[in-house]
């Protein structure tokens, strides 16, 4: 049985992602908390720049045909405790964003999954809102309620230059294998001055060394770069932007993830798995507390960047 579900993929070394070096120490193995492949995924850290990075990493083809399955977590919603996520995200993001561009302003959720958000900015603002989502059952929910939304990569969207007034992209840089040129993608569509906000995972998360292998973040093998403060500044510092500010966000269910993948390392029966996971709503506000505690030290599960495409010689 447990051979059955080892995979033979096809994986490639990577050199690192930021600077290009070849030069790297072990930082972790672990698995994949989500499927039932017993694979082990390396992360790496750069000893030129730092940066922490998956590799060897399973090629482009097999790394969507095994581990962007429909069962996918975040092609899911698993119930009530879903609803008030996304209820409260998108609240509270446009309670963050709305003052950072036009009333009238253009904007873009790369890796919008069904247009959640894009939904939310239709019915309460008069954005132009527009998002991209390569997961084809995603954008064709999102296509259907009426968004603008295109079934593609940011890169194969292909959008006009000096476009959009922010680039909005909530856990995506982490997946992308094209990082670099992900980025400059960004900052092509971008109208001068128009900001890029950024939501990743930190590794500087104090939970991350305590849950080794368990720690949320890693999300293996899809997670293929690992940021910390430091080298998002210095990617996003090298493709040409302004860092306006990184800031730790408030963000429970990652605490209650990593307890659940624990669990799960120790063979505890899927009750219990499910009891101490991010199911369960009573658990995940629980995990708000040392969240809070962790938000006041400046360092989270979860950072936001806000980055500023150069106005430019206008004078
Ligand atoms: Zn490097």
């Amino acid at each position: 049985m447990t051979d059955t579900t080892h995979l033979n993929l096809n994986l490639e070394e990577v050199p690192c992602p930021v600077c290009g070096a070849a030069n790297h120490r072990p930082v972790v193995s672990a698995p994949d908390f989500e499927t039932p492949y017993t694979n082990l995924f390396q992360v790496v850290q750069c000893t030129d720049c730092t940066m922490i990075y998956t590799s060897p990493r399973p090629c482009t083809d097999d790394l969507f045909r095994y581990f962007y399955q429909d069962n996918y977590v975040c092609y899911t919603q698993s119930g009530l405790a879903d609803t008030i996520r996304e209820n409260y995200l998108c609240k509270s993001r446009y309670a963050a964003l709305k003052h950072l561009i036009p009333e009238n302003g253009r904007f873009l959720d790369v890796g919008c999954s069904f247009g959640y958000f894009l939904s939310y900015l239709q019915e309460n603002t008069l954005w132009e809102a527009y998002g991209c989502e390569p997961n084809h059952d995603m954008a064709s929910r999102a296509i259907q309620k009426g968004l603008s939304v295109q079934a593609k990569t940011l890169v194969q969207a292909a959008y006009p230059s000096d476009y959009f007034d922010l680039v909005y992209m909530s856990h995506v840089l982490e997946h992308v294998p094209d990082l670099k040129e992900t980025v400059q993608e960004v900052f092509r569509i971008l109208k001068p001055g128009g900001l890029f906000i950024t939501e990743n995972p930190d590794v500087d998360a104090p939970i991350r060394k305590p849950f080794g292998p368990s720690w949320w973040g890693y999300h293996l093998p899809r997670h293929l770069s690992h940021f910390s403060h430091d080298s998002i500044r210095c990617l996003l510092s090298m493709e040409g932007f302004d860092i306006k500010h990184i800031k730790p966000c408030f963000r429970p269910g990652p605490i209650a993830w990593s307890v659940q993948n624990f669990l799960k390392t120790k063979k505890i029966p899927d009750p219990v798995c499910s009891f101490f996971g991010v199911q369960n709503p009573i658990f995940v506000a629980l995990c708000g507390i040392p969240a809070l505690f962790y938000l006041k030290g400046g360092h989270t599960d979860m950072m936001e960047t806000t980055a500023q495409k150069p106005l430019g010689d206008l004078s």
